[in-house]
C-alpha cells in the first residue's frame, strides 16, 4: 500500500484524520504505503539511472536524448509532481518508454499523460486485460473502472522481451503468477539494475493479490525469476522498500518456502482464517517484516486456486 497499509497504521492514520486514498469500509482497502504528499527523493543508480520514491511505488528512471524510460509511473495523485521532478533531474521531459510492471494503481498513474502523449506503454498481456475492464476486487470490496484507450499498454508480452537503450538493450520478463497475474521484471544489463516491481518487496510483507491471480506459490516463483537473472552485484528496485541484493532475494525464497508449507499443511487440515492466524506460522519472521495478519489471510486464501494443480500445495 501504498501497496498495503498494515491494518492499524490505517485505523491510526484515520483516528489523527489524515487523508486516506480508499475507504475504510473494506480491510486493507488501498494500495499505498506513502502519505499523500510525501516528498519524492532520487537514489543515483549505476548506469545514470535513478530510483524515486515517494510517488506511491518506486520508479526507475533512465534518460536518452530522444526520452526517457521509466519502470512504473507511480499512482495518479503524484504523477504530475513525479514528470515534473523527473524533468529536473534528467532534463528530459518527454517519456518514451513506460513499463508497467503490474496493474496497480501506484504503477499505472501515468498511463493517461504518457499515453495521451504519445509514449509506449509496455506490459504483461495480462496487466492490459486488467487495465482494460471493470471489475471488482473481492478483498478489497473494491470496484475498479477500465483505463481509458491512452492509458491501455502499446506492447504486450507473454514471456519476454527486449528494448533498445544506451546503446545496448533493456530486458523484461514475466515473473509468474507472483503478486498479480502480470508481473514483469524490468532489467537494464549494462548497470546491472533490475526494476522488480510487486516481487522483493523489502520493507514488509507482500501484497498477495489473489484477486488478480497472484498467489503464494507464485511469489516463490517469481523470487527464482529474479534470483536467475541477478548476479551477486546486481541492484534490485522493488516497487516498496529499499533496493536489495540477490542475497536478499535469497532469503525472501527461503522465507516464503518455509512459510508456504506451513500454510498448505494447515490447508491439508481445513483449518480456517482465524485458527491460520493462531497458529503463527510466521512467528519467528515477525519483528523483521511486521505485523503478518493481511499476508498471511490473502497467501491463505491464494492457495485455494491451486490445491490440485501443485504439489507444494496440494491437498490430495
Ligand atoms: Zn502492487
Amino acid at each position: 500500500m501504498t501497496d498495503r497499509p498494515r491494518r492499524r497504521d490505517i485505523l491510526k492514520a484515520a483516528a489523527g484524520g489524515a487523508a486516506l486514498a480508499a475507504p475504510l469500509g473494506a480491510p486493507w482497502g488501498a494500495f499505498a504505503q506513502e502519505a499523500a504528499g510525501a516528498a519524492l527523493s532520487a537514489e543515483q543508480l549505476p548506469g545514470g539511472l535513478i530510483a524515486v520514491r515517494g510517488a506511491g511505488g518506486a520508479v526507475v528512471a533512465g534518460a536518452e536524448a530522444d526520452g526517457l524510460v521509466l519502470v512504473d509511473g507511480g499512482a495518479k495523485e503524484h504523477s504530475v509532481a513525479l514528470l515534473e521532478y523527473l524533468a529536473r533531474e534528467t532534463g528530459q521531459d518527454r517519456v518514451k518508454t513506460l513499463f508497467n510492471t503490474h496493474w496497480h494503481l501506484e504503477q499505472t498513474g501515468s498511463n493517461e499523460t504518457v499515453g495521451a502523449a504519445g509514449g509506449n506503454i509496455v506490459a504483461h498481456e495480462n496487466t492490459r486485460l486488467w487495465l482494460s475492464h471493470d471489475f471488482h476486487l473481492w478483498w478489497q470490496n473494491r470496484d475498479y473502472q477500465a483505463r481509458p484507450a491512452e492509458a491501455l499498454p502499446t506492447e504486450t508480452i507473454y514471456d519476454h522481451g527486449t528494448a533498445p537503450f544506451g546503446g545496448g538493450q533493456i530486458e523484461f520478463g514475466y515473473m509468474l503468477q507472483s503478486h498479480t497475474d502480470g508481473d514483469i521484471y524490468v532489467r537494464f544489463p549494462e548497470a546491472n539494475v533490475i526494476a522488480s516491481g510487486g516481487v522483493g518487496v523489502s520493507d514488509t510483507w507482500p501484497v498477495i493479490d489473489w484477486g488478480t491471480g497472484g498467489w503464494i506459490g507464485g511469489v516463490l516463483d517469481g523470487l527464482a525469476v529474479l534470483i536467475e537473472a541477478s548476479d551477486d552485484e546486481t541492484l534490485i528496485v522493488p516497487a516498496h522498500g529499499p533496493t536489495i541484493r540477490k542475497a536478499d532475494l535469497v532469503e525472501q525464497h527461503e522465507m516464503y518456502t518455509t512459510i508456504t508449507a506451513r500454510l498448505a499443511e494447515l490447508m491439508r487440515k481445513s483449518y480456517g482464517f482465524a485458527d491460520v492466524l493462531a497458529a503463527e506460522p510466521t512467528a519467528e519472521f515477525n519483528d523483521r517484516w511486521g505485523d503478518p495478519e493481511q499476508f498471511i489471510t490473502l497467501a491463505y486464501r491464494s492457495i485455494w486456486g491451486h490445491i490440485r494443480n501443485d504439489r507444494r500445495v496440494s491437498t490430495i
